[in-house]
């Protein structure tokens, strides 16, 4: 069986250049992270707090730790001195506690908003409709411990490509809009998170920046 830290080493090899590899390591050990770690890779995602918590103690220090899960506000705080972005900021309620954590802990966090792309109604997200409400209302420009870098979503979990390949386009679309309607000033709102390990070469051809791979690194989950 290949090792993860083989996986890692022929994926990013196949990724075209400037495109990011968040590896989505849920539900793994501080273990099979290190063998990742040990291959050169830094860059880990996770999406319970408690979880991200416990490997963040048991692992180098230098470690960039992506939130990509639902996030509550009462967990918010637990993350705030030390997580790189906040993926899946999906409220402007949520956005508003991680402006003040952020301040608390005398950071800037940076935040991907994540769009609501999928047929299924489960998945977690704003509307586009949601989204330009709030950034008209001038509370998002108002947050100055918050760094908005762009937009993140996760597309129907489905073997229908085209289908897919629709959603991410929306994606990307919104992205266009938003960043000629309301981040035109803004060097640093310019990143497409999409793409997991089933879907990203749908992904990149949609114009991803950032693609969040589990499985494929890390084998199957169990959970
Ligand atoms: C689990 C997860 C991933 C990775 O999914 P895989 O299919 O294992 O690659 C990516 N993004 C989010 C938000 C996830 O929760």
């Amino acid at each position: 069986m290949p090792s993860v830290a083989s996986n890692i080493l022929k994926l990013k090899s196949e990724l075209p250049p400037g495109i990011k590899l968040v590896a989505v390591s849920k539900t793994k050990t501080a273990a099979e992270i290190l063998d990742a770690y040990g291959a050169g890779h830094k860059c880990f995602g996770e999406n319970k707090a408690q979880e991200l918590l416990a490997k963040k103690d048991a692992l180098p220090s230098d470690i960039e730790w992506h939130f990509i899960g639902h996030l509550q506000t009462n967990k918010v705080k637990l993350i705030a001195p030390f997580i790189s972005i906040i993926q899946s900021v999906d409220t402007l309620k949520l956005l508003t506690v991680i402006n003040s954590e952020a301040a608390r802990a005398g950071r800037v966090i940076n935040c991907l908003l994540q769009l609501h792309i999928a047929e299924e109604e489960t998945k977690f997200g704003f509307s586009i409709e949601e989204l330009t409400t709030a950034l008209v209302s001038g509370a998002v420009g108002n947050m100055h411990s918050v760094n908005i870098c762009g937009l993140m979503g996760m597309a129907s979990f489905t073997d229908n490509t085209s289908q897919v390949r629709k959603e991410f386009a929306y994606l990307k679309q919104c992205f266009d809009r938003l960043k000629h309607e309301y981040f035109g000033t803004t060097p640093h709102f310019k990143e497409i998170s999409m793409g997991m390990s089933g879907d990203y070469k749908t992904a990149i051809e949609a114009g991803s920046t950032m693609v969040r791979i589990g499985g494929k690194l890390f084998g199957e989950r169990k959970k």
